[in-house]
C-alpha cells in the first residue's frame, strides 16, 4: 500500500462515492454497523439515472471508519465473495433483492474474478484437432478484441482483418476534435481489464485509444491482426465446410481466404452517411465527414458550416466554436442533450489512489453504475394506462421531459429563439441522449449562429438554405452520422444455397436470433448485431457476453466433433415474431416511426435497439441452448 497522510485520505474519501466505500469497507471488515445503514434512491436532475445513494445521517460515519481503516496501511484483501454473499452484498448497496438473473448478470459485472465471462472448454480436444481451425475475425474494434482474446484463450487459430491501420474501430475512425466517450469510462471498459488507470471520467478519444492499445498488449493481439485491408466479399462453400473470403488491400491487391469460421465484429457505426443535398457535388471549398477529419486544414477565423447537431455534431462545436470566425449549426432535428457532472473532468489523483488502495472500491464503484443503468429500463417503455389518462410514454419519462425543457430554458437564458429551436418534440430516450460538450454555451457565442429552416441547395462556394438565403463557407463540416441500417455492409455475406442478406432482411431491414446468428449461415456469427443496442449496462459487459454465448457454440460444435453449427429456421422466426411483439411495448417505434432517429430503418422499424429488459435478455445470451442449433 502507498502510504499517504490523513488530510490526502481525507480528500480521496471526500471524493469516493460513499455507499460504494461502505460496501467494500464492509466486505473487508464485517463490522455489521455498516450492513444496517439505509440508502436512498436519488434521481439526478435532467438525467434517466436514478443511484442508491447513502442517506446522509451515516455520511460522517463511513468517512470515520474508512479514515481508520485506510490509515493503518497494509491492507490486506478479503477473499472473493461467491456469488450469495456478493448477492447479500448487492442488497445492502440498494437496499432491495436483485432477482436471480440481474444477481448473476451484477456478479459478472462485479468482475471479482479475472475474466467473469470467459468462454470454456468441456472436454479440451488434442492440439492437433485444432491444427486446421481457423476463426476470421472481421475488424478489430472493441468487439473483435474480446472476441479474440477469448479465441486465444480457448487455443483456437484465428486471423483479423481489418481495413484501417490499426485496432480501435471507432475510436480508431472517429479522431474529430472533442471525441469523447459519453458513458462513464468506469463502464466503458472490459470486466476484465481490472482496475484501468482512467485519467478522465469519460475519456476522450486519445485515452481510449490508449486504452485500446494496452488491452491489445497485454494479450499480444498484434501479431494476428491485418491491417489495411478489406474483406470485400464472402461466400459459404457447402463442399468443403468452410467461408470463402475475398480480400483487398490499400493497393488494391486481392487475396481469396478460406476459413472454418467467420465472426462479423464489423460494427454498427462503420459506414458513414453522407448527406444527400442537391448540389453537393459542386461545392468547391474544404468539406469532409467527421470520420475523415482533415487535421492538416486549419479553420482557425474561417467561416464553417456544421451539418448535424446529433452526438458527434453537438459535441464538436465547442471546436469550432472557440477557432472559427464564423460558424453557422444546420440543425434538422433538435435533441434532449443533457449536462453532466464530470465530463470534461480529470480523475484527482486522491480518487485514484483510493481506487488502488480500498479493495473492491472500484468494483462497487462500477457496480454503482451498473445498477443506475439497470434502473433506468422503466423509463423506455410505454405506460399504457399512463397514456389513456393523457400521459405520452410513462410517468418518469414525461417528467424527465420536463425537467430537460426547463433545463434547456435555462441554459439558454434570455435567447428564448434558441429554447424553442432546442427544444425536441419527441421523449427522452426515443433518441440517443446527447451530452452537453457545452453546446448550449457555444451556440450563444457571437460567432455562432443556429439555422434550422433546412438546406435547400450547395452552390460553388456555399449553402442556400431553404428559405433563400445564400451563405459563403470556407469549410463544410457533416456530421451527418452512420448508416446504421446497414448491417454488415458492404460484405454480403452469401450462405447456405446461395441464400443472400437480403432474402433474410429485405422484407424489413435487419434481424438476427439473439444478435448473433442467421438461419442458412453455418458458422458465421455476429458482433453487436441488428438489435444489439442494448438498454442498459455497458457496451463492453455485452461483447463480452456475445463473445462467451458464440465461443460457447463454437467449443460444442468442435467437442461433438461437427463441422458446422446453425441456427434453427423455426427459432429465428419465432425470435424475430416476439422480437416485433416485444417492441410494441416500447418508445422507439412509437416515437420515431415516421424515420429519422437513427434508431429506426426505412421501415419504421427499430433494427437497432432492444425490447427486452436486459437481466432476461441475459438470460436468453448467458449460455446457448444447444437444442435450438443443428450441429452436422
Ligand atoms: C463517435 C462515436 C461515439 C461513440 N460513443 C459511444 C459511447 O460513448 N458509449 C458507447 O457505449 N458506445 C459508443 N459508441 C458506439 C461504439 O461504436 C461502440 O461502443 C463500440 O466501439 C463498437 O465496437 P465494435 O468493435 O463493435 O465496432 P467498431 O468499433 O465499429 O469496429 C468495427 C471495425 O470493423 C472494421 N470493418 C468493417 N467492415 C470491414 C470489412 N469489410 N473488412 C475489414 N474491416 C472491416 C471497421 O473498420 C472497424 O474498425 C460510439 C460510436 C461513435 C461512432
Amino acid at each position: 500500500m502507498e502510504r499517504v497522510n490523513e488530510t490526502y485520505i481525507r480528500e480521496a474519501i471526500g471524493l469516493a462515492n460513499l455507499n460504494a466505500l461502505r460496501i467494500a469497507l464492509y466486505q473487508q471488515t464485517g463490522l455489521e454497523e455498516l450492513a444496517t445503514m439505509s440508502v436512498e434512491i436519488y434521481r439526478r436532475e435532467n438525467s434517466p439515472l436514478e443511484l442508491p445513494v447513502l442517506a446522509k445521517q451515516h455520511h460522517a460515519r463511513v468517512v470515520e471508519l474508512a479514515v481508520e481503516y485506510l490509515m493503518k496501511g497494509d491492507v490486506k484483501k478479503a477473499p472473493i465473495p461467491s456469488f450469495a454473499q456478493a448477492r447479500r452484498l448487492m442488497e445492502l448497496f440498494e437496499n432491495e433483492s436483485p432477482n436471480e438473473l440481474s444477481a448473476h448478470y451484477a456478479y459478472e459485472d462485479l468482475a471479482f474474478e479475472d475474466f467473469s465471462r470467459q468462454a470454456s472448454w468441456t472436454h479440451k480436444p488434442a492440439e492437433k484437432a485444432l491444427q486446421n481451425f481457423e476463426v476470421i475475425v472481421v475488424g478489430a474494434g472493441f468487439s473483435a478484441i474480446v472476441a479474440a482474446i477469448q479465441l486465444q484463450s480457448l487455443g483456437i487459430n484465428f486471423r483479423i482483418i481489418e481495413r484501417q491501420a490499426d485496432f480501435g474501430g471507432t475510436w480508431q475512425l472517429n479522431d474529430y476534435p472533442e471525441a469523447r466517450v459519453d458513458i462513464s469510462s468506469f463502464i466503458y471498459q472490459y470486466k476484465f481489464v481490472r482496475n484501468y488507470p482512467w485519467k478522465h471520467y469519460f475519456a476522450p478519444r486519445e485515452e481510449l485509444k490508449e486504452y485500446v492499445n494496452h488491452v491489445v498488449k497485454k494479450y499480444d493481439l498484434r501479431r494476428f491482426a491485418t491491417f489495411n485491408t478489406t474483406v470485400t466479399d464472402a461466400r459459404w462453400n457447402e463442399e468443403t465446410s468452410t467461408w470463402q473470403l475475398r480480400t483487398k488491400d490499400a493497393h488494391g491487391n486481392a487475396e481469396n481466404i478460406e476459413s472454418q469460421v467467420v465472426f462479423a465484429a464489423s460494427g454498427l457505426f462503420s459506414t458513414a452517411r453522407l448527406p444527400d443535398i442537391k448540389g453537393i457535388e459542386s461545392y468547391r471549398g474544404e468539406m469532409f465527414h467527421t470520420t475523415d477529419w482533415n487535421h492538416d486544414y486549419d479553420y482557425t477565423g474561417k467561416r464553417v458550416a456544421l451539418i448535424g447537431t446529433g452526438c458527434t455534431g453537438s459535441q464538436l462545436l465547442r471546436d469550432l466554436a472557440g477557432k472559427a470566425a464564423d460558424v453557422k449549426v444546420f440543425q434538422r432535428t433538435a435533441n434532449w442533450v443533457m449536462p453532466v457532472p464530470n465530463y470534461r473532468n480529470q480523475v484527482p489523483e486522491q480518487l485514484r489512489w483510493l481506487m488502488d488502495n480500498m479493495p473492491y472500491y472500484v468494483n462497487w464503484y462500477c457496480y454503482s453504475m451498473h445498477t443506475a443503468q439497470m434502473r433506468q429500463q422503466p423509463i423506455q417503455e410505454l405506460d399504457r394506462e399512463w397514456q389513456a389518462q393523457g400521459g405520452v410514454i410513462n410517468e418518469k419519462n414525461d417528467k424527465m421531459r420536463d425537467q430537460l425543457a426547463r433545463m434547456v430554458q435555462k441554459m439558454v437564458g434570455d435567447r428564448i429563439d434558441l429554447a424553442e429551436k432546442l427544444t425536441p418534440d419527441f421523449a427522452p430516450l426515443s433518441r440517443r441522449l446527447v451530452i452537453d460538450n457545452e453546446f448550449f454555451a457555444s451556440l450563444q457565442r457571437d460567432n455562432v449562429e443556429l439555422l434550422t429552416n433546412g438546406i435547400r441547395e450547395f452552390t460553388p462556394t456555399g449553402i442556400v438554405s431553404a428559405d433563400g438565403t445564400e451563405r459563403e463557407f470556407d469549410l463544410v463540416v457533416l456530421a451527418a452520422g452512420f448508416q446504421t441500417e446497414r448491417y454488415l455492409h458492404p460484405v454480403d455475406y452469401v450462405g447456405r444455397d446461395g441464400r443472400r442478406l437480403n432474402d433474410l432482411w429485405g422484407k424489413d431491414g435487419a434481424r438476427a436470433y439473439l444478435t448473433m446468428t442467421l438461419p442458412g449461415y453455418p458458422n458465421f456469427f455476429i458482433f453487436y448485431g441488428p438489435n444489439a443496442a442494448v438498454r442498459a449496462g455497458s457496451f463492453h459487459s455485452w461483447v463480452e457476453i456475445f463473445s462467451r454465448y458464440i465461443c460457447n457454440l463454437l467449443t460444442e460444435m468442435i467437442e461433438r466433433k461437427a463441422t458446422t453449427v446453425e441456427l434453427r429456421e423455426d427459432v429465428y422466426e419465432d425470435y424475430n415474431a416476439r422480437l416485433n411483439d416485444g417492441m410494441q411495448d416500447m418508445l422507439w417505434e412509437h416515437e420515431n416511426g415516421g424515420g429519422g432517429s437513427y434508431y429506426i430503418n426505412e421501415h419504421g422499424r427499430s433494427t437497432n435497439t432492444m425490447p427486452w429488459r436486459m437481466e432476461q435478455f441475459y438470460g436468453w445470451t448467458r449460455k446457448p441452448d444447444f437444442e435450438e442449433f443443428i450441429f452436422k
